[in-house]
C-alpha cells in the first residue's frame, strides 16, 4: 500500500484536487456560482481521471479529498446567509462524485474479470493443443514402431502443418510464452541459462544444448554454466577457426546437414569434423551475445533452421536483458571513481555481516580512514590529481585488505572496510599497513610524484559496540582522535576499556 502513495500520480492528482478547492470557493464567493457546481464541476475530472487510471486505494483517496473539498466550500464561502442550508447542494454534488467513481469501479472489476478469464481461457486452449499434438505424436510412433508400415493419414493430421513438418507448434508456442515471461521478469543470467537449455531440448528435441557467451572485448567464448551442471558435449566451439568462427562472421545459423551441402561450408566442415548438428549464434541488433549450441537432434524437419532462429532470437533477447539487469546493479551500488562500494551498499552488507557475527559469535572489526589535509591537496595539485589519488588510494586498500572484505568509500575521501573471522590485533595491524603504505609510497600523476598520508579509527564489534550504527560511530571517533592526534596515524579502542581478550 504504501508503493501506491509514493507514486507520483497519486501525489499528482491529490495535489491537483487540493489545489482546486480554493479556485471552487473563489467561484462560489467572487462570481457567485450556486454553492457545490465548482468543486463539483472542477473536481469530477481529476477525479475521474485517477479512478480511470491508478490503484484502487488510490482514487478512493483521492475521492475522499474531492468530497471533503465539496464540503470545504461550504465553510469558506462569504457570500452564505447564516441559517441557510448550504449543505444539501454540496451534499448532492459528493453524493454525484462518489456515484461516479463508484460505476468506474464496478466497471473496472468487470473488465478485470474478463481479462483473467481470457488469459485463463488462452492457457487452457494452449493446453489442450498441447495434450492433442502429443497423443497425435505418440499414436504415430506406436503405429510406425508396430508394424513398420507407414500411418494411415487420417484427414485431420493431412491438414495439420504440424503433422507435415514435424513440427510441434502448440509446444513452440508454450516454449515462447513461458521465456517470454521470463525476460520480462528480468532474472538472473544463474537461472535463465538453464531454462533456456531446457526449452531448446524440449523444442528442438535434441540431446544436449550448451550456451556459449561471447565477451566482445577478450573476444572469447565462455560457456554460460559450470563444468558440472552442463552437458558433457564433446565439443568447444573456439572463435577464430571452425564453424565457430564462420557463425560469429557471419551471424548466421549453421546446420550440419546443410554444411556439407554446401561448397563454401564444406571447407569449413573438415576443419572442424566434430561440429555438433547446428550452432546458432544469440543476437540482439548487431551486438554478439553468444553462442547456442546444439546436438543429436531428434526431428529431420525442415523447419528446424526456422525453429532455431526464432528461438535463439528470443534468448539473445533474454539473456541480454539479464545481463543489462546485472550491470544496471552493479553500477547503482558502486562508486563510480573508484569501483569500491558506495555508502548505501556498505551499510546493507555491514547490517548483515554484523547479524552474522552477533548469531556465529564469530568476530567482525571496522577500519575507516580520511585522507589528510585533502583540500588542501585539491587546491596545490588540482581535483584531477585528487581524483587520480582518490582511485590509487582505493587500489592501495583493494592490495593490502584481504580477500573478499566488504570495501567501500563512505564518503569524500573517506574509505571503510570490515573484517570478518579477523583478531582485533590484526585488524590494527591491517591499519597500519595501510598507513605505512601510503606514507611510503609516492603516487605518480602526470610525470609529479604525490604524497598522501591518511588517518585511521579502528574498532570492533561487541566492544563496546554492539550495533553497526554504534561500530561505525565509534570508528568515526577514533579517526577524529587520530585527526586531533596529529593526524597520519591509526587509533584502536582504548586499551583501558572493558575489551576482554577474545570473544
Ligand atoms: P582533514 O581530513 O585532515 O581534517 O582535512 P581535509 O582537508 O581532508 O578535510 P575534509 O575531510 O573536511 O575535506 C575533504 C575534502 O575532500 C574536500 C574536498 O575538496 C575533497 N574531496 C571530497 N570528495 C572528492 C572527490 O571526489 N574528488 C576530489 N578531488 N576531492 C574530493
Ligand atoms: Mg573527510
Ligand atoms: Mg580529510
Amino acid at each position: 500500500m504504501r508503493n501506491y502513495y509514493t507514486a507520483i500520480q497519486f501525489w499528482s492528482y491529490s495535489l491537483l484536487v487540493v489545489c482546486l478547492c480554493p479556485l471552487a470557493v473563489f467561484l462560489g464567493s467572487y462570481m457567485a456560482w450556486p454553492l457545490g457546481v465548482a468543486p463539483l464541476l472542477l473536481l469530477a475530472p481529476p477525479t475521474v481521471l485517477a479512478a480511470v487510471s491508478s490503484p484502487r486505494i488510490c482514487y478512493w483517496t483521492i475521492t475522499a479529498l474531492s468530497v471533503g473539498s465539496c464540503f470545504a466550500e461550504v465553510f469558506f464561502r462569504t457570500d452564505i446567509v447564516n441559517g441557510h442550508n448550504g449543505y444539501t447542494l454540496s451534499m448532492l454534488s459528493a453524493a454525484v462524485l462518489i456515484g461516479l467513481v463508484l460505476l468506474i469501479d464496478l466497471y473496472m472489476g468487470v473488465l478485470k474479470r474478463k481479462l483473467s478469464q481470457i488469459h485463463h481461457q488462452n492457457d487452457e486452449l494452449v493446453r489442450q493443443l498441447y495434450q492433442t499434438q502429443k497423443e497425435a505424436s505418440v499414436n504415430h510412433q506406436n503405429s510406425e514402431n508396430g508394424d513398420g508400415k507407414k500411418p494411415v493419414q487420417t484427414a485431420e493430421s493431412k491438414d495439420s502443418p504440424a503433422g507435415e513438418l514435424g513440427v510441434n507448434y502448440p509446444l513452440l508456442l508454450l516454449t515462447l510464452q513461458d521465456i517470454g515471461r521470463r525476460i520480462s521478469t528480468n532474472q538472473s543470467n544463474e537461472s535463465l541459462i538453464p531454462t533456456v537449455i531446457s526449452t531448446a531440448k524440449a523444442s528442438l528435441q535434441c540431446e544436449y544444448c550448451q550456451v556459449y557467451l561471447w565477451d566482445s572485448k577478450s573476444r572469447s567464448l565462455k560457456n554460460a554454466l559450470p563444468a558440472r551442471a552442463r552437458d558433457q558435449l564433446n565439443y568447444r566451439p573456439v572463435p577464430n577457426s571452425g564453424v565457430a568462427a564462420w557463425v560469429i562472421e557471419h551471424r548466421q545459423i549453421v546446420m550440419r546437414n546443410d554444411a556439407e551441402q554446401d561448397y563454401r561450408l564444406r571447407r569449413i566442415l573438415e576443419e572442424d569434423p566434430n561440429m555438433p548438428d547446428a550452432i546458432a549464434p544469440l543476437t540482439v541488433g548487431s551486438d554478439l551475445i553468444g553462442l547456442l549450441v546444439i546436438d543429436k537432434v531428434d526431428i529431420e524437419s525442415p523447419t528446424i533452421g526456422r525453429l532455431l532462429y526464432i528461438l535463439s532470437n528470443i534468448y539473445a533477447l533474454g539473456i541480454k536483458n539479464s545481463q543489462l539487469f546485472k550491470r544496471i546493479e552493479e553500477m547503482a551500488s558502486r562508486d563510480g571513481l573508484t569501483g569500491l562500494f558506495n555508502h548505501a551498499t556498505f551499510q546493507e552488507k555491514l547490517q548483515d555481516l554484523v547479524k552474522q557475527a552477533d548469531a556465529q559469535s564469530s568476530q567482525l572489526s571496522i577500519i575507516m580512514s580520511d585522507i589528510d589535509h585533502f583540500k588542501s591537496f585539491n587546491d596545490t595539485y588540482g581535483h584531477q590529481a585528487g581524483d587520480f589519488v582518490l582511485k590509487e588510494v582505493a587500489r592501495i586498500w583493494q592490495t593490502v585488505m584481504p580477500e573478499k572484505t566488504i570495501l567501500a568509500r563512505y564518503g569524500g575521501e573517506e574509505f571503510i572496510g570490515v573484517l570478518v573471522d579477523h583478531e582485533y590485533s590484526q585488524a590494527l595491524q591491517i591499519a597500519e599497513d595501510l598507513r605505512e603504505t601510503l606514507e611510503n609510497c609516492p603516487i605518480l600523476f602526470e610525470g609529479q610524484q604525490l604524497q598522501v598520508t591518511a588517518s585511521f579509527g579502528v574498532t570492533e564489534f561487541r566492544h563496546p559496540a554492539m550495533t553497526t550504527n554504534e561500530l561505525v560511530r565509534i570508528a568515526d571517533e577514533n579517526l577524529y582522535k587520530a585527526k586531533e592526534g596529529g593526524r597520519n596515524q591509526v587509533i584502536g579502542l582504548d586499551p583501558n576499556s572493558a575489551r576482554k581478550p577474545g570473544i
